[in-house]
């Protein structure tokens, strides 16, 4: 019997939904669940692709080519699984779903209203595919009372109804602040989020609340009380030093015991297996986060260093490949807009430097003057997309001779060693991409296979000739038309697309660790089992 878990968020936003949510379903997972991980964001435009990471934090990408709200990440790095398409709904789709069937005549005539076409479309979105698992865990994005979730809420009403308590739960993330003068945790916006959940119709199971202070009996009494909550089911969320060591935090709370009783899945002989399983995942990592032997700083260089949302998984996966080395890594953010004197100054204390992807010509001069310190200086070096292109064309520049190495992303004049191609092979089908197709719709996206020559450092970090990583990118290195300079710039092409057309993983023969990819490695990294690209580097770093 599959069942549902409804999070929702209350009193205001960034409390960690999306990785309450992942923590959740991790924890049912090392109950011997099978879990899916889903998300319902109440925002119109179709899909985060077109959204600014500056606002929105950085576009996910998986293994379908889906570009994704970042929490997708979460999931997927807590969880180890792959979502896809299927488990991320918008407005905008929801929309676009709806009206296409309309013009299509489907309706026969009636009137398109929320209740039911827009909440039906919705409950079909939360409900398809779960059958194949114990488990669906689904989040409500935005805050409860925002006007955009309301449509959302309804479906979750309706669904609740029809399943039944014995298979769906609630569970509401909030928060209480502290108020330091009177010592005093508030509940009162908790009370009033958890009315405005009664008054559409839905009575939370458990409270989940994040505080920076422990919540003593009183607050649990007076929570339980006024939110109509059992007091067994009034958790603190307590502000955590790493996210990682948020699913041993429920586990000691209680969550997953709760929700199992909930569902009268609870097997008081099995209890101890599951705190054997929860130790030797979650409470071990914990043991390296909190104690690592080595420490080391790298540098990245980027566009977008105020908002480190934008690079969340690459901050993840340089995390990751931290712990893999019982190391805590800090990461020096270098802007890529800073003068070259200042970038040099700060490269100067970073054992490794990475320059992560990016789009269009702001702060390239500064990548590259980056990527010319790395491999002259014998710097541990990984460019990812946007710097394995600019590494081609520092080289192409600094070392081949060929002063207007350009990408056509950047001017429509030069050398285009970075060019656009038309189309490509993906597994025999040829896929096709316009130069004037939508923004959305024209870049190489999602899982490709990437074939590695051996005896190249990219053949001893992955430890095999056939590797798959994600891409999200317009350009291609153009090696048909340079490849004579490429090569006379020092630079090896390890790694190709199956047909051997696309360069996907270049090195240095003149460097011990220089190495730049045209995917996102930090997409496919968890923490306890980092991408290799990101382990060696770190390695490397530490020496
Ligand atoms: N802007 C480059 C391209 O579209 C690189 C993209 C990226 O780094 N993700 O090809």
């Amino acid at each position: 019997m599959s069942r549902f878990v409804f999070v929702t968020g209350g009193v205001m936003s960034s409390l960690g939904k999306g990785i309450a949510s992942a923590s959740i379903g991790a924890l049912l997972q090392l109950r011997g669940y099978s879990i899916k991980m889903k998300k319902l964001d109440p925002y119109i435009n179709v899909d985060p692709g077109t959204m600014s990471p500056y606002k929105h934090g950085e576009v996910f990408v998986m293994d379908d080519g889906c570009e994704a709200d970042l929490d997708f990440g979460h999931y997927e790095r807590f969880t180890g699984i792959c979502c896809t398409r299927d488990d991320s709904l918008t407005t905008g789709r929801v929309y676009e779903k709806v009206l296409n069937k309309e013009r299509h005549g489907d309706y026969l005539g009636s009137d398109i209203q929320v209740i039911p076409h827009i909440t039906n479309e919705i409950k079909n979105f939360i409900t398809k595919n779960s059958e194949n698992v114990d488990f669906t865990i689904c989040e409500i994005g935005g805050t409860v009372g925002d006007i955009e979730g309301l449509p959302y809420v309804e479906a979750l009403r309706q669904l609740s109804m029809e399943l039944g308590k014995e298979r769906t739960m609630r569970i509401h993330l909030t928060f209480l602040p502290y108020i330091k003068v009177a010592g005093e945790l508030k509940t009162k916006p908790t009370q009033h989020s958890v009315k405005q959940l009664q008054s559409m119709g839905i009575q939370p199971d458990i409270l989940l609340c994040r505080s920076e202070k422990p919540l003593n009996n009183e607050i649990r009494a007076k929570l339980s009380m006024f939110c109509s909550v059992a007091k067994d089911n009034v958790m603190a969320a307590l502000d955590a030093e790493n996210i990682y060591l948020i699913p041993n935090q429920y586990h000691l709370e209680g969550l997953d015991r709760q929700i199992c009783k909930h569902f009268n899945l609870l097997d008081s002989n099995a209890e101890a297996q599951v705190e054997t399983a929860i130790k030797n995942k979650w409470a071990k990592l914990t043991e390296v986060i909190l104690h690592p032997k080595h420490s080391i700083k790298i540098a990245v260089i980027g566009k977008y260093t105020k908002l480190k949302d934008a690079y969340l998984s690459l901050t993840q996966a340089i995390a990751h490949a931290g712990y893999a080395n019982n190391a805590r890594v800090d990461i020096s953010w270098i802007n890529a807009e800073d003068t070259p004197e200042n970038i040099e100054k700060l490269l100067k204390d970073a054992k490794c430097i990475i320059v992560p992807g990016g789009f269009s010509s702001r702060g390239i001069e500064g990548k590259m003057h980056a990527i010319r310190y790395a491999r002259e200086n014998k710097i541990p070096f990984l460019g990812i997309c946007l710097g394995l292109q600019l590494a081609v064309i520092e080289a192409c520049r600094n070392i081949g001779g060929l002063a207007d190495a350009t990408s056509r992303e950047f001017t429509d004049k030069g050398s285009f060693v970075i060019d656009f191609m038309k189309n490509w092979d993906k597994e025999g089908f040829i896929e096709e991409r316009k130069e004037d197709g939508d923004k959305g719709g024209t870049m190489r996206l999602g899982s490709y296979e990437c074939k590695i020559a051996e005896g190249t450092l990219a053949h001893k970090v992955y430890g095999k000739s056939h590797i798959t990583e994600r891409h999200r990118h317009r350009y291609e290195v153009n090696y048909a038309q340079y490849k004579d300079v490429i090569d006379s710039s020092g630079i090896i092409v390890s790694g190709t697309s199956v047909d051997g057309t696309l360069p996907e993983i270049i090195e240095r023969r003149d460097h011990p660790f220089f190495i730049a990819t045209q995917a996102h490695p930090e997409f496919k990294s968890s923490p306890l089992s980092p991408n290799p690209l990101f382990y060696a580097l770190i390695k490397a770093g530490i020496g």
